[in-house]
């Protein structure tokens, strides 16, 4: 079946053309540049720039895919987590079509998307796997037994996701909205062991992750460094910032795999993105004899593919559509794939 994946979460409009593991077809519009200037997202905002995009994206995807609508089979949504708002448009969007062309209607979580997308890439995913979800709201290690019906919490962030840390400490060093790919590049020009800041949680004996002290850390660093006058080594405190994230990450990721005896690791979600989480997590998974799926950058940001690929699981489960009456759910749980 033709499963027709809608994402609005956030801010960005994403359309993907999904049958089984592969994508036919995808597109998505962003509206980050509108909120660059707020140095966040702003809820009302994303909401519209959906509302707008919707049709010419959904348009798009089709082409791309060289299908018709009357091709499509399923039509599954985001249905949570994320902006109310911002989820209200995607599955009024999707319930229309739904309707329209007379196919059933999955109202799919977001976040298990974000780990089914890799499917896309490389394949079915090995049952069980442990995926590390790092994006700008979440930072959690899940044990997936089945991405339909069987999502597992190991452990999640006490404060701060990853994503966010990498967003508020570009921020305090002047780097623009959102964080991640600026830090990314700074720190390449940085010396990762030049400043050592502290390792949230490390060797706790937990999955969970805090990354809070450590935006602290880099916060008086900065602080210090403007009472003193002096320049501030923002490649430096990038690189060095960079490495306590994504040393906790692999760490915890790689143990959970280890402790579970799963063999199988995927790592997305926005942060999946950084050339230096990729690089240190296949050092580690090679060590530890784990095999490491990450899918490539465009698709561990938010897009509509990642709900195709979890609306496909979930027609192949052989689960029960959504009613057109769905609701939003700007809390939806990880372990729930599908929404109630
Ligand atoms: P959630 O999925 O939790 O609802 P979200 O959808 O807003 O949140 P994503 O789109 O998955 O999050 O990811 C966005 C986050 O990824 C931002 O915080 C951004 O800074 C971060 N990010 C993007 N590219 C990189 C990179 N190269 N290095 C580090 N972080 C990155
Ligand atoms: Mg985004
Ligand atoms: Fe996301």
């Amino acid at each position: 079946p033709l499963v027709l994946g809608i994402e609005t979460s956030c801010d960005e409009t994403g359309v993907g053309l999904v049958r089984g593991c592969t994508l036919l077809g995808e597109d998505v519009a962003s509206s980050v540049e509108q909120h660059a200037r707020f140095g966040g997202v702003v809820p009302e905002v994303a909401s519209r720039a959906h509302l707008e995009a919707m049709v010419p994206t959904v348009r798009r995807a089709l082409d791309k895919a060289g299908a018709a609508p009357s091709d499509v089979d399923a039509v599954a949504v985001t249905a949570g987590p994320g902006l109310a708002g911002a989820l209200l448009v995607g599955v009024s969007a999707a319930k229309a079509y739904a309707m329209a062309l007379d196919v059933p209607l999955y109202g799919v979580n977001h976040l298990v998307g974000h780990v089914a997308v890799d499917q896309l890439e490389h394949g079915p995913l090995p049952k069980p796997a442990v995926a590390l979800l790092v994006s700008g709201g979440h930072t959690s290690l899940l044990l997936v037994e089945d991405l339909a019906t069987r999502v597992r919490s190991l452990g999640d962030t006490v404060d701060d996701a990853a994503g966010e840390a990498y967003d508020k400490v570009a921020r305090l060093l002047g780097l623009p909205y959102p964080g991640g790919p600026p830090i990314d590049r700074a720190a390449r020009e940085g010396d990762p062991g030049a400043i050592r800041f502290p390792r949230g949680k490390w060797g706790d004996g937990t999955y969970d992750f805090s990354f809070s002290g450590l935006k602290t850390a880099v916060a008086r660093w900065v602080e210090d460094a403007g009472r003193a006058g002096e320049d501030l080594p923002v490649s430096d405190i990038a690189a060095g910032f960079q490495e306590s994230v994504v040393d906790v990450l692999t760490r915890k990721a790689v143990d959970a795999c280890v402790d579970n005896g799963v063999e199988h690791l995927v790592i997305s979600g926005g942060v999946a993105a950084n050339s230096r989480l990729r690089a240190l997590a296949e050092e580690r998974c090679a060590e530890a004899g784990v095999e490491l799926r990450v899918p490539r950058p465009k698709l561990c940001t938010d897009n509509g593919a990642m709900i195709g690929a979890l609306g496909a699981e979930v027609v192949a489960a052989g689960l029960p559509p959504s009613r057109l009456d769905l609701a939003t759910d700007t809390s939806l749980p990880v372990t729930q794939p599908l929404a109630p």
